[in-house]
């Protein structure tokens, strides 16, 4: 099926301006991954200025291409091999998936030679999906020790330099209610106030939530990033 991508686009964001409260700012991200330059290029023409990816070949080389056009921002959004973690360093200028203190750290020490500053996310699962990525909050509400070992780890990363916390990301899962999808979201969104008014250094509010079939409901629960593929790009992945 052909998809006319300034339309699709359009309508997208249109739907994020209907969906968003009063004084929000959330950030369309056009989840770019196995798609052609062409598509990007239209996205971009039809005012898309953020891409995601997920693949850290695949984005040193789209960034390569696209790099006369100078106000793409590249954000990494998939789980990360810490071996191929020099392209992401050098080309991305956002990463969602910090998953474990080995690829924040690799990242770092990347970052520094480079001499990037990278705004990133730490990934969390709320949802207690084996599939999911990310570090488990499952039950942080009510495990004191599950909390402890979270905020352990968030110091850690506090102090990585080059590495510059925005805030927290999740995935809620494909086939859920959407109660529960609901809840997820409110539940990373209480997570990240509750690190930001007890954690004096953490200072990163950002939500990177919601993709094409939740993130609707992502923006009214407080998402500031939504990561959009099939809506926009259409829904075959090929690979
Ligand atoms: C592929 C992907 C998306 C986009 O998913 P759609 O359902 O196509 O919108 C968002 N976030 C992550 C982490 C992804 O891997």
């Amino acid at each position: 099926m052909q998809i006319n991508i300034a339309h699709t686009v359009q309508n997208v964001l249109n739907r994020i301006d209907n969906a968003s409260p009063k004084g929000a700012n959330v950030t369309l991200i056009a989840v770019s991954k196995t798609k052609s330059i062409a598509s990007i290029i239209s996205a971009y023409q039809a005012g898309v200025r953020h891409f995601g990816e997920n693949r850290a070949h695949e984005l040193a080389t789209k960034a390569t291409e696209l790099k006369h056009l100078t106000d793409i921002k590249w954000h990494f959004i998939g789980n990360l091999q810490t071996r191929q973690s020099h392209p992401v360093a050098e080309y991305a200028h956002y990463f969602h998936a910090i998953d474990r203190l080995k690829i924040a750290r690799r990242l770092s020490i990347k970052l520094q030679t480079l001499k990037r500053i990278l705004p990133s996310f730490i990934e969390v699962n709320i949802s207690g999906e084996a599939s999911k990525g990310g570090f488990n909050c499952v039950d942080w509400e009510n495990n004191q020790q599950q909390r402890e070992i979270f905020v352990g780890m968030v110091r850690e990363v506090l102090v990585l330099p080059n590495i510059q916390l925005k805030g927290l990301m999740t995935m809620a899962p494909r086939l859920a209610t959407q109660t529960t999808i609901r809840n997820i979201f409110s539940r990373l969104q209480q997570l990240s106030k509750w690190l930001n008014s007890n954690i004096t250094e953490f200072q990163a509010p950002e939500l990177s939530m919601g993709m094409s079939a939740d993130f609707i409901i992502a923006i009214a629960e407080g998402a500031s990033y939504v990561r959009i593929g099939s809506a926009i790009f259409g829904n075959n992945y090929p690979e």
